[in-house]
């Protein structure tokens, strides 16, 4: 989708450190990382947040979780880690292309 700033990473026009690549899904270090692992894991197919998975996006979204596991695991992240998706404006979503945020090595807080 033009504008997207996702997209646009998917496509190369604007550059990043990718650490995964296949037809359906693309993974990079966030610009800004929160974490000393900070990987944004996306679809290649521009959805705009959680709230809108269409129906025969389950399939495609369970490839996006075995990514993550496969990360994590080439990551080393065997002690833990946390993924979080942000949806809207009160979530906290900046960029609208559906993104999860892998993070590991920092110990996080129970619960919220
Ligand atoms: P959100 O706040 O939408 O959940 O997450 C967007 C994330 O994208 C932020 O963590 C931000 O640091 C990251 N980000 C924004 N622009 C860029 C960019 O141009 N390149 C990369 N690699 N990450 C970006
Ligand atoms: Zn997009």
């Amino acid at each position: 989708m033009e504008n997207c700033l996702f997209c646009k990473i998917i496509n190369g026009s604007i550059p990043s450190d990718i650490v995964y690549r296949d037809e359906h899904v693309v993974a990079f270090k966030d610009i800004n990382p929160q974490a000393p692992v900070h990987i944004l894991v996306i679809p290649t197919k521009h959805i705009a947040s959680l709230a809108e998975p269409e129906a025969a996006d389950g399939e495609m979204l369970q490839h996006v979780f075995s990514v993550i596991a496969k990360l994590a695991k080439d990551f080393d992240l065997k002690n833990g880690f946390r993924v979080i998706s942000n949806v809207g404006e009160d979530g906290g979503q900046t960029v609208k292309h559906l993104h999860f945020h892998l993070l590991g090595k920092r110990k996080f807080a129970e619960g919220f």
